[in-house]
């Protein structure tokens, strides 16, 4: 991953990646509890991979790719396998597999392509079962592959493990290998229960069932409820397929393939999952990954990727294995969501309201299917907590849609004299001191003439749910702001086609064009002038509802935060931000010359009665009583909520007016005891109309 050139750095570097996935595999192997990801592990893996390819020379007997597991802990009886478990190759591309099924063909001398069995690859822990006359009477863990632990009692447990086989006459011996695993609402459970009891919990549910499978008390792998998928069988040699001595193999079906092999561990009474697929093409590979790859996620049980494998034994046989894995099957992963990479340098934005966010400058790093280059670091919380300085090797995170991020670094890999990242004291953009409220995370920048900010606004102002100004994109509003032609959203409306003209590449006709789009959003109505003005937490559907409430911009421009935050749906946040932003001087002025320039602050009237809020009724509570002169009850009411008032059914020190007509009764009294002022008809009109 770093850019290494002498023997020296060389070297240097694989002794680092060795001392870490040792350090990793043991975690991972031996203690159950991972410090990485596997797809972090996986990357620093091709990385030594790589480079001891390229060096031979400096491949050392102990490094992490010479073997394939961890030695197993001594708590288990060591048990020797009498064939070796094999890890399996890994393919992360399309390419990866094409490159596996042409070697496969080409060390078979065969030109077509070679049927396949694709199954899922279950995330578990792979065990050995050896079956005696039928009866099962060893399970193993894998250990490093050719001696794992006597995990016997264990193995009992599993409820989809037969204890005798369903197979009359059975061989002498069999051996069957599969993956045990915890479904994932199990491993939820379990991981549950270890926060209640204060203990450290699984990292996930692969690790859940490797320590599971390894706990010396067996009533407690009982109650953890693992399961298995059965997918590999060993016959007792000599083959099926040859003569046969007098073991009983001879009454064993003829099974030259692993389609038959999976359908007959069923038959004996296995558990084999049912998510398998014979493939016929490179097209069938491809569809069964493509399909698992969202499908898997509604599995009860966890998935990393699938498994390939030659389907004729005697494929599998002609071809062998390498020291690690079978030269006939690959696992196929699903890309991986997080990864290493360089942190080369960290900037800092300025964004539309001013908010500094810390940006890490990546090597370029392929992440759930995408290169990413960037990566957030939210701001100067977030950097103190992940202690980051440039150059630091980080793991990034992307899933799905999310914005990729940096997770944590790993200081054991920074490289000497790096400096720890520090928020500027400064804005980058305008030089002016930057802010950090006590209680935000934020920093920001408060200078209303910072170009950061000014080109945000004006890019908000242009946007489609704003003023929709066709023709001015980022780079063009960079360009004006740059060079001055435009200090505010006010400013557009002074842009001519000349002035534009002047501009690098702008010919008469675009300028005609932008000029003409800029003209054309005067006629765009008040809400969305409201919402192109990018006020704090003012989203378009809040503008719309404030716009509809607020006939006109003076209105509101006088308003109260009580009085905005009695709008149906409008919080208080929402209601200060508003009103502290008419409070500033720029901004009114601001209101003043978009007025000018002809933009539309007032509201269409939706009927003729008064729909505005009334600042004298907004927010108070009312109460209507006794038989009004010309209204009736409910209509006094509707009138009262039009205005933005509330009304309630009984008085209390909270109500503000008595609305009273003839025959009020103890509503009136209580009113009066309480002081609550009282209103007949006409008055109640006369402040409405206020
Ligand atoms: P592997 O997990 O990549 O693949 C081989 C294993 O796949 C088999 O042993 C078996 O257990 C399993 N498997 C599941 N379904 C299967 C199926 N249908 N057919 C055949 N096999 C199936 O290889 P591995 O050698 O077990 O482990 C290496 C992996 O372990 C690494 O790629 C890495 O992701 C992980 N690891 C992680 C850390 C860490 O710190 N996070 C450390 C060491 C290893």
């Amino acid at each position: 991953m770093t850019e290494i050139s002498s023997n020296l750095e060389i070297q240097a570097r694989l002794l680092e990646l060795r001392k870490l996935l040792q350090r990793a595999s043991y975690e991972y192997y031996a203690l159950d509890t991972p410090t990485i990801e596997d797809s972090v592990y996986d990357a620093f893996y091709q990385e030594l991979q790589k480079l001891e390819t390229q060096y031979p020379q400096l491949i050392t007997p102990d490094s992490p790719t010479q073997r394939v597991g961890e030695k197993p802990t001594t708590q288990f009886v060591s048990v020797q396998h009498h064939i070796p478990l094999y890890s399996l190759e890994n393919a992360f591309t399309s390419n990866d597999v094409n490159t596996w099924q042409e070697r496969c063909q080409k060390g078979l001398e065969r030109q077509e392509f070679l049927d396949s069995v694709c199954e899922l690859k279950i995330d578990g822990s792979a065990i050995a079962l050896t079956y005696e006359h039928g009866v099962l009477v060893r399970g193993a863990t894998r250990g490093d592959g050719t001696s794992g632990e006597d995990i016997t009692p264990n193995i009992k447990t599993i409820r989809s493990i037969p204890l005798r086989l369903n197979l009359d006459n059975p061989p002498d011996r069999l051996e069957i290998r599969g993956e045990a695993f915890l479904p994932i609402a199990v491993f939820d459970e379990i991981n549950q229960e270890r926060s209640q009891q204060g203990e450290a919990l699984f990292a996930n549910p692969r690790n859940a069932a490797a320590g599971t499978l390894r706990q010396l008390d067996s009533r407690i792998v009982a109650k953890r409820r693992l399961d298995f998928f059965a997918y590999t069988i060993h016959f007792p040699s000599p083959s099926p397929r040859g003569t046969g001595e007098m073991d009983g193999s001879q009454n064993l079906p003829d099974i030259s393939s692993q389609w038959q092999a999976l359908e007959f561990l069923q038959q004996i009474g296995f558990r084999v999952n049912p998510n398998k697929r014979l493939c016929k093409s490179i097209q069938e590979l491809q569809d069964y990954y493509d399909f698992w790859a969202t499908e898997r996620h509604k599995l009860p049980y966890m998935t990393d990727g699938m498994v390939m494998k030659l389907n004729a034994f005697l494929q599998q046989e002609q071809l062998g294995f390498t020291q690690k894995t079978p030269r006939w099957a690959i696992a196929w992963k699903y890309p991986a969501e997080e990864m290493p990479t360089i942190i080369e340098a960290v900037t800092v934005q300025v964004g539309r309201t001013g908010t500094l966010t810390p940006v890490a400058e990546l090597r370029p790093v392929l992440l759930a299917g995408t290169t990413v280059a960037r990566a957030t670091l939210h701001n100067s919380d977030r950097l103190a907590e992940l202690d980051l300085h440039v150059g630091d090797t980080a793991i990034v995170r992307k899933a799905g849609e999310i914005i990729p991020e940096v997770v944590r670094v790993l200081p054991e890999l920074r490289p000497n004299g790096a400096t720890r990242f520090m928020m500027p004291i400064h804005c980058p953009e305008c030089g002016q001191p930057v802010f950090k409220p006590e209680n935000e995370a934020a920093t920001r920048c408060i200078n209303l003439q910072c170009p950061a900010i000014v080109r945000g606004a004006i890019e908000h102002w242009v946007s489609r749910d704003a003023l929709d100004v066709n023709g001015i994109g980022e780079k063009l509003v960079r360009q004006l702001v740059t060079e001055n032609h435009v200090t505010s959203v006010a400013d557009l409306y002074d842009l001519t086609s000349d002035r534009l003209q002047t501009l690098d590449r702008m010919g008469q006709k675009s300028a005609d064009k932008i000029v003409a789009a800029i003209a054309q959003s005067k006629t765009k109505p008040w809400a969305r002038v409201l919402y192109g003005l990018g006020i704090r937490h003012v989203g378009s559907v809040n503008a719309q509802n404030i716009a509809d409430n607020f006939p006109n911009v003076e209105l509101l421009a006088r308003s109260t935060p009580e009085v905005i935050a009695s709008i149906f749906g409008i919080g208080e946040e929402i209601a200060q931000a508003i009103y502290e932003w008419f409070r500033q001087e720029d901004n009114q002025n601001l209101i003043q010359r978009l007025q000018v320039a002809g933009l539309q602050f007032v509201g269409e009237k939706k009927d003729d009665r008064a729909i505005a809020i009334n600042p004298n009724i907004a927010g108070k509570t009312f109460v209507v009583t006794g038989t009004l002169p010309t209204l009736k009850r409910d209509e006094a009411k509707a009138l009262i909520q039009s205005v933005g008032g509330k009304v309630t059914d009984s008085v209390s020190k909270k109500t503000h007016y008595l609305v009273v007509g003839a025959e009020a009764g103890s509503k009136l009294e209580k009113a009066k005891s309480l002081g609550v002022q009282c209103l007949s008809e006409e008055e109640l009109v006369k402040l409405i109309n206020s």
